[in-house]
C-alpha cells in the first residue's frame, strides 16, 4: 500500500555580507572581490595571536536595522561568542559570531505567495565576520585561500520551519534579498556570495507535528538553485520514506547545479561540537530601548507596503506591483506620471476624473511593457531617460483615448527619447495620427476586400473568423493608424449590405 502525501517543512539560513566600508573587527577596507587576492589585510583578520578586535559601530548599526526591517524583536543586551571549527579559510580557529544573545530576536516578513498573505516567522538575526575565501582550481592538488573576505561584516538571517514549498523559499529569499537592498546595508549579489543560503527541509506526514530530522543543503548561490535543490530533495527524501529509510540523524548536503543532484557531504554539527564560549576580548552590549529607536531612525518604504500601498492607490494589478517593486527608478516614474495625469489640462485632451484610475493603469502597462523595452533595447539606466513624466502622461491619456495605435508605442517612445519632445508633435511628425476621416477608412476597406475576394467568400459562407485577416491587412495598409472596431463595423456592413 503506498503511503499518503507528505508535508514539505522548510527552514533557511542566510548569510548577508554588509556593505560597510570597514571590516568587522578591524580598519581594513571592505573589498572583498574588487582588489587583488590578500592585499586588503591586516594582523587583525589574518587572526595574529596578540591582536584584539575592536567591532565595527557601523555593522552594529546596520544589523539593527535589518533586525527592524524584519519586525524583530531588538536585544537590550548582546554579545559576541567564539566559534569553534579548523578550515585554512578560518586563520583564529574560530570564528566571532552569536550564540545566546543576538543583537535581533524573533521577528516576521510578509510575503505574498500565489495571491496570499503569508507569514514567515524570523528566528533570529545575528552578526559575525566572514571566513576567507578558498579556491579549489580544476585539476590542481592545492587550494587557493584569499583572506580580503575574512573578517567582512556577515548578517545571519535564520527563519523559523514556516515554508511550505519550494516555490515559496524563493520568494521569502527574494523578497529578503529586496529588503537589504532597500535598507541599503548591502548589494546583496548572490552570484558574488554577498547573500548566500543554506536551506533546512524535513518531510512530516499528515496529522503529525513531529518534525523529522532535517537536511541541510549548504552554500546555494542563485534563487533557481534554492529552488531546485529543494525540489530534488523533496523527491530523494519521499522515496526513502515509501521505503520507510527516513534519515534518522540531520545530515549536511551539496547541490551540483550540472546534475541537479544533492549528495551528502557529512553529519551535521551541533552547537557542542562548536565549544561556544563568550568572546573575552569585547565587553558584551547593553542598549535602552530610546537607544535602539535613535540608532535604527526611520526606515525608508520596505517592499511590502510599497506593494501594498501601489495596488491600493493606483488600482494596477499585483503583477504590475511586483515589477515596480524590482524597478524603483519606474516606480517613481509611474507615480510622477500619475501626479502629472491629475494635473494635465483636462479640457485640452477630455479627461474625465472618473478616468484618472483607468489612466493610471494604462500608464504602468506602457511602462512595464514598451518603456522598459526601450530601455533594455537601448541599454539605457532609467536616470538618463529623456522623456518627462508630462510628456509621458499626454501620451498616456493619447493611448487611453485611442488616438494611438498600441503598435506604433515603440517608435513614439523611440522619438520622444531622442528629441525630449511632446507627443503630440512627434505623433503628427511621424503621420501616425489617426484616420478619423470615415471615407478614408471605407476606401481602405474597399481596397483590401477587392485584393482578397476569396477570404471575403469564406467569412459570406460563415467563416466569421476570417474577418480578422481583413481588419489586419486594412491595420497594415493604415499602418495601424486605426481604430480595429471601427473597421470591424465597416467590414460587416459591406458583407451584410452584399448578402442582401
Ligand atoms: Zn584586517
Ligand atoms: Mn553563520
Amino acid at each position: 500500500m503506498s503511503k499518503p502525501a507528505l508535508k514539505t517543512i522548510i527552514g533557511l539560513e542566510v548569510h548577508v555580507q554588509l556593505n560597510t566600508k570597514s571590516k568587522m573587527f578591524c580598519s581594513c577596507p571592505n573589498v572583498f572581490g574588487d582588489i587583488a587576492p590578500n592585499t586588503a589585510i591586516c594582523p587583525i583578520c589574518l587572526g595574529y595571536p596578540g591582536t584584539l578586535p575592536l567591532p565595527n559601530e557601523a555593522s552594529i548599526i546596520s544589523i539593527q536595522r535589518v533586525g527592524a526591517a524584519l519586525n524583530c524583536q531588538l536585544a537590550t543586551h548582546s554579545k559576541f561568542d567564539r566559534k569553534h571549527y579548523f578550515y585554512p579559510d578560518l586563520p583564529k580557529g574560530y570564528q566571532i559570531s552569536q550564540y545566546d544573545q543576538p543583537f535581533c530576536g524573533p521577528g516576521k516578513v510578509p510575503i505574498i505567495v500565489d495571491g496570499q498573505r503569508r507569514s514567515i516567522g524570523i528566528t533570529r538575526a545575528h552578526l559575525e565576520e566572514d571566513a576567507a575565501k578558498n579556491t579549489h582550481p580544476a585539476g590542481a592538488n592545492y587550494t587557493l585561500v584569499d583572506y580580503n573576505r575574512a573578517g567582512t561584516p556577515l548578517v545571519e538571517i535564520v527563519t523559523e520551519p514556516d515554508l511550505r514549498s519550494p516555490a515559496e523559499a524563493k520568494i521569502f529569499l527574494q523578497e529578503l534579498r529586496r529588503i537589504m537592498k532597500t535598507l541599503r546595508v548591502s548589494t546583496a549579489d548572490m552570484s558574488k556570495g554577498q547573500l548566500r543560503c543554506d536551506a533546512n527541509i524535513s518531510l512530516r506526514e499528515p496529522g503529525s507535528d513531529q518534525l523529522n530530522p532535517k537536511t541541510e543543503i549548504k552554500n546555494l548561490n542563485s534563487f533557481r538553485h534554492v529552488e531546485r535543490a529543494l525540489q530534488y530533495e523533496i523527491i530523494r527524501l519521499t522515496k526513502l520514506f515509501q521505503q520507510d529509510k527516513l534519515p534518522r540523524r540531520e545530515t549536511t548536503r551539496g547541490f551540483n547545479a550540472d546534475t541537479g543532484l544533492t549528495t551528502e557531504q557529512r553529519g551535521k554539527e551541533g552547537a557542542a561540537d562548536y565549544r561556544y564560549f563568550p568572546e573575552p576580548d569585547i565587553p558584551p552590549f547593553v542598549f535602552t530601548l530610546e537607544e535602539i529607536n535613535a540608532r535604527v531612525g526611520s526606515l525608508p518604504e520596505l517592499p511590502h507596503a510599497q506593494r501594498q500601498r501601489l495596488i491600493s492607490q493606483y488600482a494596477i494589478s499585483e503583477q504590475s506591483a511586483r515589477l515596480f517593486i524590482d524597478h524603483q527608478e519606474l516606480s517613481s516614474f509611474f507615480e510622477s506620471t500619475v501626479s502629472e495625469l491629475q494635473q494635465l489640462d483636462n479640457d485640452r485632451l477630455n479627461i474625465d476624473p472618473k478616468d484618472l484610475p483607468f489612466l493610471s493603469v494604462t500608464a504602468s502597462h506602457i511602462i512595464l511593457r514598451q518603456l522598459r523595452d526601450l530601455l533594455i533595447k537601448h541599454q539605457l539606466a532609467p536616470a538618463k531617460l529623456n522623456i518627462t513624466p508630462a510628456n509621458f502622461a499626454e501620451l498616456v491619456v493619447i493611448v487611453y483615448l485611442k488616438q494611438l495605435n498600441q503598435n506604433n508605442l515603440p517608435d513614439v517612445l523611440t522619438a520622444m527619447q531622442s528629441t525630449g519632445g511632446d507627443p503630440d508633435h512627434i505623433i503628427k511628425d511621424l503621420g501616425l495620427s489617426p484616420v478619423s476621416d470615415q471615407d478614408d477608412l471605407i476606401q481602405a476597406v474597399d481596397q483590401v476586400m477587392s485584393a482578397h475576394p476569396d477570404v471575403v467568400a469564406k467569412i459570406k459562407s460563415g467563416k466569421t473568423s476570417a474577418t480578422q485577416f481583413l481588419i489586419g491587412q486594412v491595420m497594415a495598409r493604415l499602418r495601424g493608424r486605426a481604430n480595429p472596431e471601427k473597421i470591424l463595423d465597416i467590414i460587416k456592413n459591406k458583407i451584410d449590405n452584399n448578402s442582401k
